[in-house]
């Protein structure tokens, strides 16, 4: 699996850190690390984190085992970038 997280959305709220703490690090209060292939092992904490983040910063691209199950849209990411919520 893959993950991306758009880091202009993210708020540093630190969900994800605390739901998957081996793929999302939080360094200082807006800095978000975080592992783009996380392992197997890791998937549902990533999922729960997708899920929790209150600004879905967090992009899943899970298509590894469930090749059906469309993660969204695959942009490369150019837009969106203004558009701050
Ligand atoms: S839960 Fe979302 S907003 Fe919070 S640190 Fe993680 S990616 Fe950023």
């Amino acid at each position: 699996m893959k993950i991306v997280v758009d880091l202009n959305r993210c708020q540093g709220y630190a969900q994800c850190a605390f739901l998957a703490p081996r793929v999302f690090e939080l360094h200082g209060e807006e800095a978000l690390m975080y592992t783009p292939q996380p392992p197997v092992e890791q998937r549902e904490r990533v999922l729960r984190a997708a899920a929790a983040c209150p600004v879905q910063a967090i992009l899943v691209e899970d298509r590894a085992e469930a090749g059906a199950e469309a993660a969204g849209p695959d942009s490369p990411g150019g837009e969106g970038r203004s558009g701050v919520r």
